[in-house]
């Protein structure tokens, strides 16, 4: 090495050496958290898996690849966790190529090759006949994804398939619940496994515990080849953005809420609803003694206020009374 360069001390050179640290620093760092993450997302994915029962030994798992973020990132971990698994599954990533104008045709190929994994692309025009079908202007979304639906149902039985995969997420979930609260008068989430509507096959969500967020950012870190998701020309449908407007605006502005409203999925209470099928609450008595886990009929529960609220109120007026 040139001593010159070692010895030199002329402020420019000091600068540009603390510049090069910092750089160092910053990839340092970037590298750790992508470490992080991807921890993460492989065991928010494997805690999803054995929560619900999603795979099991002998499973033959149809991986639905559209080209997105999040099916390149569900097939990128379920390769990861087929290695450690304690049972052997299989792996086959399905693409359905709808022929959209300006679909890179030799992306999803090239990767799946490059990666390693059986694959199958299926190519049926369902494009066109949307296109047939449906009047300009109106939403497409609704004929174009029970077209898919059918087509990947069938090739699922073709491959002899066990269980079709699909790359929903957190944030897909939460956007489902409040669509059908608003627009259809439900109660209903996106379940994170489910039985088709022809009873043939188990579809599973193995990101159901994954943020949107991450995802992304792990797809930018992975540079996986994201095809855009716009060919078709369709707008996603405005009642989802505005579902993903909200989410993301309460996740900006009380940082816990979302996962909160995801972690309620799971604790329902049905006795605090107003379902009949659910409850027979046409038919309860008071039996005089007390229930476990019973109601305070009279007071708000410390929950319903803002996070530790009532905690600390109770105990300053506990104070107080000392
Ligand atoms: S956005 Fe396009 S490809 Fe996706 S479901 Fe709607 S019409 Fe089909």
């Amino acid at each position: 090495m040139n001593d010159a360069v070692l010895t030199d001390t002329r402020p420019e050179f000091l600068h540009r050496t603390d510049e090069a640290k910092a750089e160092d620093a910053k990839a340092k760092k970037q590298a750790f958290e992508a470490q992080k993450l991807s921890k993460r997302l492989h065991r928010q994915v494997g805690q999803a898996i054995t929560d619900f029962n999603m795979i099991e030994g002998g499973d033959k798992v149809m991986v639905c690849m559209s080209g997105g973020k999040d099916s390149y990132a569900m097939l990128d971990v379920l390769m990861n966790l087929q290695k450690r698994a304690p049972v052997a599954f299989e792996l086959v990533a399905v693409n359905l190529d709808q022929k959209q104008p300006g679909f890179p045709e030799h992306v999803l190929p090239e990767y799946l090759t490059k990666v390693g994994v059986p694959f199958r692309i299926e190519e049926q025009d369902t494009y066109s006949v949307v296109k047939r079908v449906i009047p300009e202007g109106k939403t497409t979304c609704s004929l174009c994804s029970r077209l898919r639906r059918g087509i990947l149902y069938r090739v699922a039985s073709e491959l002899g398939c066990t269980k079709i995969a699909l790359g929903h997420h957190r944030d897909d979930m939460l956007q489902t619940l409040f669509m059908n609260m608003f627009f259809g008068s439900k109660l209903k989430g996106m379940p994170p496994k489910l039985v088709t509507d022809n009873g043939d096959h188990v579809v599973i969500r193995p990101m159901a515990y994954c943020a949107e967020k991450d995802l992304a950012t792990y797809a930018e870190h992975r540079q996986f080849p994201i095809i855009p998701c716009n060919l078709c020309g369709s707008q996603d449908g405005l009642q989802r953005q505005q579902m993903r407007e909200m989410i993301n605006e309460w996740d900006r502005k009380f940082p816990g809420r979302v996962d909160n409203m995801f972690t309620a999925l799971s604790n329902i209470v049905p006795s605090h609803l107003m379902d009949r099928s659910l409850y027979p609450f046409t038919t309860i008595q008071a039996s005089g003694q007390p229930v476990a886990g019973g109601d305070i009929a009279f007071d708000e529960e410390e929950s319903c206020g803002p996070v530790g609220e009532s905690k600390i109120s109770i105990v300053s007026i506990r104070q107080q009374d000392d």
